[in-house]
């Protein structure tokens, strides 16, 4: 008998109340990780980090992260069980979502509004943007009293932007043609009390002396803080059907990574890798394009392996036996648009996961990585549908092209339904999220 890391399965309705908790808990990526950082040190995983040296003892569970916005977790079987040949089973999602990023030096100020300068991270969807009750949140890097440097996140947590649309009044065309200039529409309104130069990072200078617990802090350095909508994630529809929600894409899709990671038996050889700036195209030291992934599995063959003169060809040997579940959400087929998918491949929500395959490599799905995961969906009786652009449309791609490029390694792109992606608050179905969970549990478990 496998043993569980932690309990049972969990059931649909405990899951969606964790998923929902964990996307209103991680406004940013650097939320998004310390948050999955403290859900695995709660459940017996080591923290390592990449600057020390690596110990790793066989039966251990570890996790480490870098730049705090990408997140690798994995679990290592006993010495009985041969790693190498018996490959790992990963799998991955990203933990950004397109937002308005708030610029180096923001203060701006007509007549005597107090604005804030913002870009745009990410294919970001930006009319709903508008007439939210937006926040702040993110990382702050300052200087201390005793000239040390030092970082804290912050979520502010309460409304205190708005970006205002313009009323149909004053613009007829509104509702036929409406474009959205991002450097002229969409600096916030945080205030009406003046402003001058610095002082927004005297704002951040006292709200992390008092929130952040940095009462030394000197002088604010610099920030990576996006805006984000307060309103909090909810489960909708006559029967509550459907999950509403912002960055559904893709924490959706780490937390049913993380929780089936726990709910696998460690006999297998099973990691979770959670990627920053994926929506900005990946290329970063701590995105699926930079060199993360391959520095953490090729430190734990240097661990494991115990051919000491062979261990780049263990690597390889692991590579080769490896699977990789690239998990992203999926564009349902949306009952107002239906002309925008192919007729034969429109997922429906709350029907099941969706493997999305592109002839063209914008997904890294191939034959037999398909049908492996169709087996276990069927394994764990959870129905399965497909998803192939229209052929006269363009494709979106994941990480699951760029990391089975990198290291070689045999991918399937999968995800659950979704309408709504990149807006500002996505729609997703109540059931898939969890049925894609207990097929990534059969996943991370040993046969
Ligand atoms: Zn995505």
């Amino acid at each position: 008998m496998a043993q569980l890391f932690g309990d049972a399965v969990v059931e649909k309705d405990s899951f969606n109340a964790g998923l929902l908790e964990f996307i209103a808990g991680s406004p940013t990526p650097f939320h998004a990780v310390q948050r999955m950082a403290a859900i695995l040190a709660a459940n017996g995983f080591t923290a390592l980090e990449e600057g020390e040296a690596w110990e790793l003892r066989r039966g251990g569970r570890y996790y480490v992260t870098r730049n705090s916005s990408s997140i690798i977790a994995f679990n290592l079987p006993d010495s009985t069980v041969d790693v190498i040949a018996r490959g790992v089973r990963l799998a991955g999602a990203h933990t950004d979502s397109p937002c308005l990023r708030i610029k180096p030096q923001p203060d701006m100020r007509k007549n005597n509004y107090v604005q804030l300068g913002v870009e745009v991270y990410g294919g970001a969807l930006l009319n709903p943007w508008f007439d939210r009750d937006l926040s702040i949140a993110g990382r702050v890097d300052y200087i201390d009293d005793q000239r040390s440097l030092g970082s804290c996140l912050i979520d502010i947590g309460k409304a205190v932007a708005v970006i205002p649309s313009l009323a149909i009044h004053l613009d007829r065309e509104a509702n036929q043609s409406k474009s959205v200039n991002a450097q002229k529409e969409l600096p916030p309104l945080l205030s009406i009390s003046g402003v001058r130069d610095g002082a927004f990072d005297d704002f951040l200078l006292s709200w992390i002396r008092e929130h952040a617990g940095v009462t030394n802090a000197a002088r604010v350095l610099s920030h990576e803080l996006s805006l984000y909508d307060t309103q909090a994630p909810a489960l909708i529809g006559l029967h509550d059907e459907f999950i509403s929600s912002a960055r559904l894409d893709n924490l959706l899709s780490c937390y049913l990574s993380l929780q089936a990671l726990l709910a696998g038996d460690d006999t297998s050889f099973n990691m979770v890798v959670c990627s920053d700036h994926e929506e900005v195209g990946s290329s970063s030291a701590s995105g699926a394009q930079g060199p993360f992934l391959r520095s953490v599995l090729e430190r734990i063959v240097g661990c494991v392996s115990t051919r000491v003169e062979k261990r780049a060809e263990d690597f390889e040997r692991l590579i080769r036996s490896a699977t990789l579940v690239s998990i992203d959400n999926a564009h349902g087929v949306h009952p107002n648009y239906m002309e925008k998918h192919d007729s034969n491949h429109g997922p429906i929500l709350n029907q099941g996961p969706v493997v999305k395959i592109n002839a063209n490599q914008r997904y890294a799905s191939n034959s037999t990585s398909v049908a492996r995961f169709k087996a276990l969906c069927a394994k764990v009786e959870v129905p399965v549908q497909a998803f192939v652009v229209r052929s006269d449309m363009a494709c979106g791609s994941t990480i699951g092209p760029i990391t089975a490029a990198g290291i070689g390694i045999e991918t399937v792109d999968v995800g659950v339904p979704t309408f709504a992606m990149h807006s500002i608050r996505e729609l997703a179905g109540s059931d898939d999220a969890h049925s894609l969970y207990r097929v990534m549990t059969a996943f991370f478990s040993a046969e």
